[in-house]
């Protein structure tokens, strides 16, 4: 049985003054949904104390960070430890996001030293993959994903694979509005699986949790969630708006074996 999973991605959206308004209403109306899935929510850096105050008295929803660096402490201007983010409960932190791959040149390198420092600090990564258009429409999707999923997770314990949640997200459908198809999307969750069995072990690949990201909306979550190996959204856009991130955690709530 894979718990779902749905998780926002505010990406560089609501400052502390925002969080706490989009907060008022989103646990205002969270009601007993919440109880049938996992709920995680990453606002930028600057909102997590904010957020993180707020979900104290809220267990249903977790905390996620959007990024961390792969070092302790010291000379790093501008980054932020694992270690910072557990002083401030957070419990997720997602790595490898395509922004930052094609942004600020994260390697599949730098990512699984992210990976691993994560776990190092008892923190649950949201690792995410996904594939170019160029890249599919050469037809290097599966070369692409091994890629990204071998490296990525090279060196990690079978301990630490069942904690990661793995995130597919295609990137031409990340805030582009067009989704991947269900078939699309679960062909793309059955062969990452089938990297883990091979990668991990079998029984690995059966108790990872993997996310479809990429333009969900209410719309098209119940038709994603319907697919046996997709267990959960990483959704950005549709996520900064209270109502409508609830809606795709009401479609979200069902078990699978
Ligand atoms: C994302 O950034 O992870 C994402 C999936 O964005 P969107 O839902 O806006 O496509």
């Amino acid at each position: 049985m894979r718990r779902p999973i749905i998780a926002a991605n505010w990406k560089m959206n609501l400052g502390p003054k925002e969080t706490s308004g989009f907060l008022t209403t989103f646990l205002g109306d969270l009601g007993p949904q919440c109880e049938e899935c996992d709920i995680v929510i990453a606002p930028p850096y600057v909102s997590l104390v904010e957020a993180s105050a707020r979900f104290a008295d809220h267990s249903a929803v977790s905390l996620g960070a959007q990024n961390m660096s792969q070092f302790d402490s010291g000379a790093y201007t501008g980054e932020i430890s694992g270690m910072m983010l557990k002083e401030l409960f957070v419990h997720f932190v997602i790595i490898g996001h395509s922004e930052r791959r094609a942004i600020f040149g994260e390697t599949d390198a730098v990512i699984n030293a992210k990976l691993k420092k994560a776990r190092e600090c008892n923190l649950r990564p949201i690792f995410c993959i996904g594939e170019t258009l160029d890249q599919r429409d050469a037809g290097r999707l599966e070369e692409v994903l091994r890629r990204q999923i071998t490296l990525g997770l090279e060196g990690l314990s079978e301990r630490d694979v069942t904690e990661t949640v793995i995130a597919y997200e295609p990137v031409w459908a990340i805030g582009t509005g067009r989704t991947a198809t269900a078939d699309q999307a679960q062909d793309a969750h059955a062969f990452v699986r089938s990297v883990v069995a091979e990668v991990v072990s079998p029984s690995v690949a059966n108790k990872v949790r993997i996310q479809y990201g990429g333009s969900v909306k209410p719309a098209n979550t119940a038709e994603l969630m319907a697919m046996p190996d997709i267990d959960g959204a990483l959704v950005g856009g549709a996520s900064l708006d209270p109502q409508s991130f609830l809606q795709i955690i009401r479609q979200s709530g069902k078990k699978k074996d």
